[in-house]
C-alpha cells in the first residue's frame, strides 16, 4: 500500500470513528432515509435550507465504516452549497465510486478518498447510501430509499 492510499484509509477510519455532523436536526425542513440491506447500513439525512442554500446538514444512522465516513464527509462538503452545486457533487461522487463517467468532471476535493471503492463492488452501495438519501431530501421526497 502506498502512502497516498494509506492517507486515504486513515481519513475514512477517522471519519467513521468520529463522524462530523452526526446529530439530528429536529426542525429540519427536509430529511430522507437510506437503507442498504446488503450491508445493513441505515442513515437518515437532515437538511435545513435557506432559500436555495443548504444552511445546515446532518445525519444519523448506523452502518459500516464506509457508509459512516461517506455520510460524514458528505455533510462537510455539501454544507453551504446551493442545490445545483449539491446535485452536481452527488453526480460526481456517484461517478467516482462506480467508475462511470457522465462527463461531469470537476474537483471533488477530499471525497477522492472514496475512489478506491470502485474496486469493491459490494462496497459501492455503502458509499453512495447517504448521497441517495441526500438527493431524495433535496428533491423534497420523504420516506426511505433503498439501494436495492
Ligand atoms: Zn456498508
Amino acid at each position: 500500500m502506498d502512502d497516498v492510499q494509506e492517507l486515504y484509509q486513515e481519513m475514512i477510519i477517522d471519519h467513521s470513528r468520529s463522524p462530523r455532523n452526526s446529530r439530528e436536526i429536529p426542525d429540519a425542513g427536509r430529511s430522507a432515509e437510506g437503507y442498504n440491506p446488503l450491508c445493513g447500513d441505515r442513515v437518515r439525512v437532515f437538511v435545513e435550507m435557506d432559500g436555495d442554500i443548504v444552511r445546515d446538514i446532518a445525519f444519523q444512522g448506523s452502518g459500516c465504516a464506509i457508509s459512516t465516513a461517506s455520510a460524514s464527509l458528505m455533510t462537510e462538503a455539501v454544507k453551504g452549497m446551493d442545490t445545483t452545486a449539491a446535485s452536481e457533487l452527488i453526480g460526481r461522487f456517484h461517478d467516482l465510486v462506480t467508475g462511470e463517467s457522465r462527463g461531469g468532471g470537476g474537483d471533488i476535493g477530499k471525497l477522492r478518498v472514496f475512489g478506491g471503492v470502485r474496486n469493491f463492488p459490494a462496497r459501492v452501495k455503502c458509499a453512495v447510501l447517504a448521497w441517495h438519501a441526500l438527493r431524495r431530501a433535496l428533491a423534497g421526497d420523504v420516506g426511505t430509499v433503498s439501494t436495492e
